[in-house]
């Protein structure tokens, strides 16, 4: 018998990253190379030419004992939902926005390596592959056969992990459902939190537990004043904290990881 496959709905992927429970770990990092087959470094990279989907900043208070503090700050892709600036700029439509999910797709063969969309991203969210990808004998073999590896010349970024989105879809249509069942879908970083800091979850839907997360009074987003949307919320009680992300140093902060 043949199986009636479901209209699919307009889902809003997207996380909540709570910032009292992260203590800068870099797990989420880990996972996410290994999930992406992120190489190790080039022997000449650095902070500025390396490859880091994911990178966990550094924040510090700036006062002196008993009110120092620190927080580490988890940052993708922000998944931008209005006019995602790396979109409208690229000239190979590489980048998209998929309708059915909110994310915004990286495609690595179209891309000409202009980094046009580097320039754009307001969130330093985009990587230049500099170098073919290299792994130390042996290792290939480890690579995950979900994802294709980039090569150089071309960029790349946090897809919310696509291929696991590939693969829990996959399981939907031979369920004959179109729509991914959330517990089928979580991206390498949040999987891998030991702190549970980064929720993910459908934004779109109003019961959910990450829709009400991302409207509580402590939940807030990067660089809102440009009016990109962002899929990616914050949360913390530390004022400060909050003021340091909407003065906007973030964009300009330390790396503490990677
Ligand atoms: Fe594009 Fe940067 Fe927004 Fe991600 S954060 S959608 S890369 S502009
Ligand atoms: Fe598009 Fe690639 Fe140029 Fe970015 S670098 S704008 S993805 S062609």
């Amino acid at each position: 018998m043949t199986k009636q496959i479901t209209k699919q709905k307009n889902s809003r992927w997207g996380m909540v990253i709570d910032l009292d429970s992260c203590y800068g770990c870099g797990a989420c990092m880990v996972a996410c190379s290994v999930e992406n087959n992120v190489p190790p470094p080039a022997p000449n990279a650095n902070a500025r030419n390396g490859v880091t989907p994911l990178r966990v900043l550094e924040a510090r208070s700036g006062q002196p004992w008993p009110d120092a503090g620190v927080a580490y700050f988890p940052v993708m892709c922000q998944q931008c939902g209005h006019h995602a600036p790396c979109v409208s700029v690229c000239p190979q439509l590489a980048v998209d926005v998929d309708p059915t999910t909110g994310v915004v797709s990286q495609i690595g063969e179209r891309c000409l390596g202009c980094r046009y969309c580097m320039v754009a991203c307001p969130y330093h969210a985009r990587y230049f592959n500099w170098s073919d990808p290299q792994w130390p004998a042996g290792t290939e073999q480890a690579l995950n056969p979900a994802v294709a590896p980039r090569m150089r010349g071309v960029v790349e970024k946090c897809t919310f992990c696509h291929g696991r989105y590939q693969t829990a879809q996959s399981k939907a249509a031979a369920a004959g459902s179109a729509n991914v069942d959330p517990v089928d879908y979580m991206p390498a970083c949040a999987e891998a939190c030991p702190t549970s800091a980064i929720q993910f979850g459908d934004l779109a839907d109003p019961t959910s537990s990450m829709a009400k997360a991302a409207a509580g009074a402590d939940a807030f987003r990067l660089l809102t004043s440009l009016g990109t949307e962002p899929g990616v919320y914050y949360r913390t009680t530390r004022k400060w904290v909050r003021e340091m992300a909407a003065s906007n140093a973030l964009t300009k902060g330390n790396q503490t990881h990677g």
